[in-house]
C-alpha cells in the first residue's frame, strides 16, 4: 500500500493507536510478577498499616533523596498541609506560592488559614524565582512554597538566600520533581525535596513515582521538624491515646508502599526514558514559528513530569484539535491562574488578580504524551502531526 503523503509531499505516518497521555499498564507488565508479590506479601501478612513495607519505603526513600527523615503521609496535598502544620504559623501569615501551579500547592495554605500570596513565573522555565518573590514579602510573611513545575528544579540558590535573609520557611512541592538534581554554584548537587526546610511530594499514579492508588511522603533533614512531621500526621500523639496537638490522620497504606518499593529502583530508567522522549520531541519540533519547546536550565536535570510546548497567536486549541483528530492526546495545565479561580478569589492576601507570565502561559501551554514508555514510532507519529498544523 502506497503511503499516504501530505500536502506538501512529505509522507505522513500512518496513525499508531491507542496513545495516552501516560501509560500506566505497559510499566505494570514490564515488571508484573514482581509487584504482584510484593502486593500478595501485604496481603498474607495483613500488616496493612505501617508494615514492614512501609518503613523500608521510608528507608529507601531517605537514601535516594539523601535526606535525613522521610515520613511517609497519604497523598501530596496531606504532605504539604501537614508541613505547614508542623511549622507552627498563625492564622493571617502570609505564604508565597506561584500562581501557575496545582491547585494543591495553594489549597493548604487557605485551608490552615493562612494567606496564599501568589506570585508570577517564569515564562520559560515555567517556575517561580526569587525575583518573584521578594517583591510579594512583607512583614507577615512566614513560608515560600517553590513549586518544582513540570520536573525541572527551581533555581533554588537565589530563593534559598531570600530566605535566610528575611528568616523565611522553604517547603518545596516536588511533586513533579521527584528525582531531579540541583546544582549550586559552588558544585554541589542535591535533589529536588532536600532544597528547603522540608519536602513534598505526590504518589499519585500518574506521577514519576506513581502508586496503585494514592500516596505522598514529606521529607527533612531536621530532627525535630521530623517528629513534628510524624506527630502531627498522626492524630498529634507522640505516646499512643496522648494528643499533644491537633493533627491529622495521614497515612501511606502497606500495598501502596509495597508497589513503591518495586518502583523507586526502577525512578532512574524511568527519568532516563522521559529524557530521550523529551530529547527526541524537542529534535523534530525545533523551527516551528509560533512554537516553543520547554527550556532546559542549566542548573537543574529534568525528570519531565511534563513535556509542555508554548504555543502563541490563540492557535493552542486549534493544535489540540488538530492533535485530537489524529488520535493524540493532550492537556492543557493549568488552565486558569489560581487568582482565578472562583475559589480563590479574593483572598489572596496582596490582591493579586493579574499576573503576566501566568495568565500568558495559561493561555499558550498544552502538554504531549509523557511516559517511560513511548517509543519512537509513537513520537514521530506525534511530533510529524504537530508539523503538519504548523506547515499546513
Ligand atoms: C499532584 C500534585 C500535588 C498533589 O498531590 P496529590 O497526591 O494528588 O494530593 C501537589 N502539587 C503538585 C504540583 C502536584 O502536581
Amino acid at each position: 500500500m502506497a503511503t499516504p503523503t501530505a500536502p506538501d509531499g512529505r509522507a505522513q505516518l500512518p496513525p499508531v493507536a491507542n496513545i495516552q497521555m501516560v501509560d500506566l499498564k505497559a510499566q505494570y507488565e514490564a515488571m508484573q510478577q514482581e509487584v504482584d508479590g510484593a502486593i500478595m506479601e501485604v496481603v498474607r501478612s495483613g500488616a496493612f498499616i505501617n508494615g514492614p513495607a512501609v518503613k523500608n519505603f521510608q528507608a529507601a526513600l531517605e537514601r535516594f533523596l539523601g535526606t535525613d527523615h522521610v515520613v511517609p503521609c497519604a497523598n501530596g496535598t496531606d504532605a504539604l498541609q501537614i508541613a505547614l502544620m508542623a511549622l507552627g504559623l498563625s492564622p493571617g501569615d502570609e505564604v508565597i506560592v506561584p500562581a501557575f501551579t496545582y491547585v494543591a500547592s495553594a489549597e493548604v495554605i487557605a485551608l490552615l488559614r493562612l494567606s496564599p500570596v501568589m506570585v508570577d513565573v517564569d515564562p520559560r522555565t515555567f517556575n517561580v524565582r526569587a525575583e518573584d518573590i521578594e517583591g510579594a514579602i512583607t512583614d507577615k510573611t512566614r513560608a515560600i512554597i517553590p513549586v518544582h513545575l513540570y520536573g525541572q528544579s527551581c533555581d533554588m540558590e537565589p530563593i534559598i538566600a531570600l530566605a535566610q535573609k528575611h528568616h523565611l520557611y522553604i517547603v518545596e512541592d516536588n511533586a513533579q520533581g521527584i528525582g531531579a538534581e540541583y546544582t549550586f554554584s559552588d558544585g554541589r548537587v542535591q535533589r529536588t525535596g532536600t532544597l528547603g526546610d522540608i519536602g513534598c511530594t505526590s504518589f499519585y499514579p500518574s506521577k514519576n513515582l506513581g502508586a496503585y492508588g494514592d500516596g505522598g511522603a514529606i521529607n527533612t533533614d531536621s530532627l525535630e521538624l521530623s517528629k513534628k512531621l510524624r506527630k502531627v500526621a498522626n492524630h498529634g500523639q507522640g505516646r499512643r491515646y496522648y494528643h499533644d496537638l491537633v493533627g491529622c490522620n495521614s497515612r501511606l497504606d502497606s500495598i501502596q508502599a509495597a508497589v513503591l518499593n518495586c518502583k523507586l529502583p526502577r525512578l532512574a530508567g524511568y527519568n532516563e526514558r522521559r529524557n530521550r522522549a523529551a530529547d527526541f520531541y524537542d529534535a523534530h519540533l525545533q523551527g516551528l514559528t509560533g512554537l516553543l519547546t520547554p527550556q532546559r536550565q542549566e542548573n537543574s536535570t529534568h525528570v519531565f513530569h511534563q513535556y509542555t510546548l508554548r504555543i502563541d497567536g490563540g492557535r493552542r486549541e486549534a493544535l489540540q484539535e488538530h492533535l485530537k483528530e489524529a488520535g493524540i492526546p493532550s492537556m492543557i495545565y493549568y488552565p486558569v491562574a489560581l487568582y482565578d479561580q472562583e475559589a480563590f478569589r479574593g483572598t489572596a492576601a496582596n490582591k493579586i488578580d493579574f499576573l503576566p507570565n501566568t495568565d500568558l502561559l495559561t493561555k499558550e501551554v498544552i502538554s504531549l504524551p509523557m511516559h517511560s514508555e513511548l517509543d519512537e514510532h509513537t513520537l514521530a507519529y506525534i511530533t510529524d502531526s504537530v508539523r503538519t498544523f504548523f506547515d499546513r
